[in-house]
């Protein structure tokens, strides 16, 4: 067991509601809990179910509240140590008042993450499991919301744990070698070795290459706002969000630096970013905003282009479409509302749909929705979401393991390919432990 002393905290948001629920983990926290709340009625108190009763200050006898209560005793509980639950009434001063009470009788306060990182030490849930937690937790939308329940399920320590299989099923074969060697007994030859190395290495860098998927599903995609000065960006990102968040203002170069904000296009999010208008400029601050925006639009992973149609093709238009260039996108031709006098056939070049648009009237807007949404789902590509391929990790630290994990397949697959002798080669390919542990540590 992980730890000796019992913790509290509440486990619902702080603030006032129709419930609050203080939860206690630990070897006295069934204890501490008993101590605090007496049942209705006499009677055995039966592992997770719920008991009405009444919340008591041990000391004095005041009554606290009347309160539910569930107890899960080691190991079957969330954290796998003695759990208690005090389902109170969803005061902010009750919550802190049976909170204390408890740690009043020997109980600490939990850090933050505390419950997880218990059930995680104490194996109740791995890595990939707890980190679903926090993320089910922060879901902003559908696809986010998708996403955590998969790894919640395990669905990306299976795919871990079947990759961490490969590389055991290489080193019995190279172990074997080394055994074997003067048995008459088919062993595969390095060359075989290298190719399931190959493969390995193929599978491992498919889960490695999904993290922007991930990243697309769990955060949302983002999304660059360019144009040049006055050509409508702010209006836009506020239609788009339907409030007011960046200020419209006749005047060039009023939004200087990027502003964010996000909306929910079906099942993804989508991360808004309104930057400084694309033009030369002897002002300071607009030029590091411009030279900003142009790191913004280079990062985004989609590109909204907005063109004045009520004014003459410009150098900054050009810069513009420039900046569209193999990007992924929706061009707007705004300003719909007034007489056309930017030339169409000047924006041929631009290698992206282009919607006659006007933010003043709102038109266009569920077109241009519509059009942003199949922009994120060609950024998610068409593998879908179910089927192993589906799995996507989705945190940096995925990341960072898995192309360790490759590193250490590579200089594998090199050794086996090399006429060292199977020790050395083993010596090497137990770099693949290397991966073993990053594999390892994905999944734990
Ligand atoms: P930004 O500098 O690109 O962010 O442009 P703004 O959104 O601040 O808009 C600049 C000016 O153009 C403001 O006066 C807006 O009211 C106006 N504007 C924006 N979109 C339209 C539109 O579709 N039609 C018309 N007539 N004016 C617009």
């Amino acid at each position: 067991m992980y730890a000796e002393d019992t913790i509290v905290a509440p486990a619902t948001a702080p603030g006032q509601g129709a419930v609050a629920i203080v939860r206690l983990s630990g070897p006295r926290a069934i204890e501490i809990a008993r101590t605090l709340w007496r049942p209705a009625r006499d009677g055995e108190i039966l592992p997770r179910r719920l008991y009405l009763g009444e919340i008591r200050d041990p000391k004095s006898g005041a009554a606290i509240d009347r309160a539910l209560c569930v107890i899960m005793p080691a190991p079957n509980s969330l954290t796998g140590e003695h759990v208690a639950e005090l389902h109170c009434h969803g005061g902010v001063y009750l919550t802190r008042r049976v909170v204390a009470l408890a740690m009043a009788l020997g109980a600490r306060m939990a850090d933050p993450g505390e419950f997880s990182r218990r059930a995680f030490l104490n194996g109740r849930m791995d890595l990939t499991e707890a980190e679903a937690v926090a993320d089910l937790v922060a879901a902003r939308g559908e696809s986010a919301l998708r996403q955590a329940l998969a790894h919640l399920g395990g669905a990306l320590a299976e795919r871990v744990e079947g990759l961490r299989r490969q590389v055991v099923g290489i080193r019995a074969h190279l172990e074997a070698e080394i055994d074997f060697a003067d048995e008459d007994i088919r062993l595969p030859s390095r060359n075989e070795i290298a190719q399931d190395i190959n493969r390995l290495i193929e599978d491992v860098a498919l889960l490695h290459d999904s993290f922007e998927r991930g990243r697309i599903m769990r955060d949302g995609a983002r999304a660059a706002i360019i144009g040049k000065p006055n050509a409508g960006k702010s209006s836009v990102l506020n239609l788009l969000l339907g409030s007011e968040r960046a200020i419209v203002t006749p005047i060039p170069g009023t939004t200087r630096d990027v502003i964010e904000d996000s909306i929910q296009l079906g099942p993804y999010p989508l991360v808004l970013q309104d930057t400084a208008g694309v033009r030369e400029s002897a002002d300071e601050v607009e030029r590091i905003g411009i030279a900003r925006t142009r790191r913004h639009a280079d990062e985004a992973d989609l590109i909204i282009a907005i063109f004045d149609g009520s004014r003459p093709f410009e150098d900054e238009d050009r810069d513009v479409i420039r900046m569209c260039r193999k990007r992924v996108g929706v061009a707007l031709l705004n300003k719909s509302d007034l007489p056309l006098v930017l030339s169409p056939e000047k924006l041929d070049a631009l290698e992206m749909p282009l919607l006659a648009f006007s933010a003043l009237k709102a038109e266009g807007v569920s077109e241009l929705r519509d059009r942003l949404e199949r922009a994120v789902e060609a950024l998610l590509g068409k593998r879908g979401e179910n089927g192993p391929e589906g799995v996507a990790i989705s945190r940096e630290r995925h990341r960072e393991a898995l192309a360790r994990a490759l590193e250490a397949l590579e200089s594998a697959r090199q050794a086996a390919l090399s006429s060292m002798p199977p020790e050395i080669g083993i010596d090497r390919i137990f770099h693949g432990d290397l991966y073993y542990c990053a594999a390892r540590a994905c999944c734990r």
